[in-house]
């Protein structure tokens, strides 16, 4: 029997840590636009490991775009729900490219992964486009049913 990803729950057993989503770069590994290094959030990690399975994701590479990348931004009174909803679009500041799909399709990725292992929340980077919780994949997993957490 062919099991749909969205039925499988691969830690849903009593005593097993349930699945949480963190942005990639909270790890220390270098995925952010520019290919530096974010500081490893080490108190950040050990306090989650103690009740979570923590599933690394960096949305704007699950969307296709790679490391260095642009590094566009969200309007300061701006939110992912105006891209979602309103028509907002994002510029890459260096090249004039629209990359706005690529953000989108990062964050419906990103809710597919989280449905499949059953992850009902995610540690998200603050002040990215991407993974702020007001951001254009915040949005996405809020609209999906997963709490978002902002990290600093
Ligand atoms: Fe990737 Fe999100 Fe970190 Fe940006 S903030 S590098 S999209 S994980």
């Amino acid at each position: 029997m062919i099991i749909e990803p969205k039925q499988q729950n691969f830690f849903d057993d009593t005593g097993v840590k349930p699945p949480v989503l963190i942005s990639t770069c909270l790890l220390g590994i270098p995925c952010r636009y520019h290919g530096r290094r974010a500081k490893k959030r080490d108190d950040l990690i050990e306090r989650l490991q103690q009740k979570y399975v923590l599933v690394p994701v960096c949305p704007e590479q699950l969307g296709g775009m790679p490391t260095p990348r642009t590094s566009e931004y969200l309007p300061e009174d701006k939110t992912g729900a105006d891209v979602l909803d309103n028509g907002l679009r994002l510029i890459a500041p260096e090249t004039g490219k629209d990359v706005t799909d690529f953000h989108i399709a990062g964050g419906e990725y990103t809710l597919e992964i989280a449905q499949i292992i059953g992850a009902k929340k995610a540690y998200m980077k603050s002040g990215s486009p991407s993974c702020d919780k007001e951001g254009i994949v915040g949005e996405i997993l809020t609209r999906g049913g997963v709490q978002v957490v902002r990290v600093g």
